[in-house]
């Protein structure tokens, strides 16, 4: 299994990031993408990524944090040159896979809308730039972001719609621009929608993630999650899909390979 979001540089984790990895690697996760959503992150998850093989980097600004690029009316922030060349400077990273998470989030709304507009339009011109591919965070605004990746350019290397929460009509967006489906936690909750949004992508569009230290699966509700975890999520998708775990694992480890084929790949 390869997880494919996940937050170790989380101060949740603090102290206890060895046991971590060796008890995901011991129930059988190969790889992890270490999530970075401002440059702080961004750059520990770069360390994390020179220190050990089977871990891979982004780096990219949160909407949470798009006023670090765009003020309340989206206009540019004056350090912006600064801001945007640090962040270049960081995805150039040879452990560096994609842009992200990048996104709008209207249902926290911790900047306000125009900022989060703006900081998600840089940043798609910038992966477009360094031919990388985009993880998205999107939060009830489905409707909105889809429109704006039409608008400002459909990442020509492709992207993955992480914790998914959209409907039939995403689903069938993300088929048409070959976008991958981040499927974690929520899959195992009572009265979600995923099992049936899973069934109608199919096992081509998948990639399993925990976005770990948050969203636990059941039965770890409560707690913080950890990559090796993710042995429920699979289970979930497996038995929504009629497939076996092994075939999951095998599946989902390709498309993993496939989107990031550009990058170093991890065994
Ligand atoms: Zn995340």
């Amino acid at each position: 299994m390869i997880d494919s979001h996940v937050h170790l540089n989380r101060e949740e984790f603090a102290g206890a990031q060895a046991e971590v990895l060796q008890r995901a690697r011991s129930a059988g996760v190969t790889a992890f993408l270490n999530v970075g959503y401002d440059l702080a992150s961004s750059t520990e998850s770069i360390s994390l990524a020179e220190s050990h093989a089977d871990i891979l980097a982004t780096v990219g600004i949160h909407p949470h944090d798009a006023t670090l690029l765009a003020d309340a009316d989206g206009r540019p922030v004056p350090e912006i040159e600064d801001i945007l060349a640090r962040l270049r400077d960081l995805a150039k990273h040879p452990r560096v896979v994609a842009i992200g998470e990048i996104g709008l989030d209207f249902y926290r709304d911790l900047s306000p809308r125009p900022a989060q507009r703006a900081a998600l339009k840089l940043q798609l011109a910038m992966a477009e730039d360094l031919q990388l591919p985009v993880v998205f965070h999107i939060r009830d605004a489905w409707t909105e972001t889809l429109a704006m990746i039409d608008e400002f350019g459909v990442p020509t290397c492709g992207g993955i719609l992480h914790s998914f929460s959209g409907n039939e009509d995403s689903v069938e967006w993300a088929r048409e621009r070959g976008f991958y489906l981040g499927i974690g936690g929520p899959i195992t909750y009572k009265n979600s929608r995923l099992d049936f949004l899973v069934a109608l992508a199919g096992i081509e569009m998948i990639l399993l993630e925990t976005d770990a230290p948050w969203l636990p699966p059941v039965p770890h509700r409560g707690q913080r999650n950890e990559s090796s975890y993710l042995v429920h999520t699979r289970a979930k998708v497996a038995s929504v899909l009629g497939m076996t775990e092994n075939e999951v694992d095998i599946q989902t480890t390709k498309n993993f390979r496939r989107l990031f084929a550009g990058g170093p790949l991890v065994s």
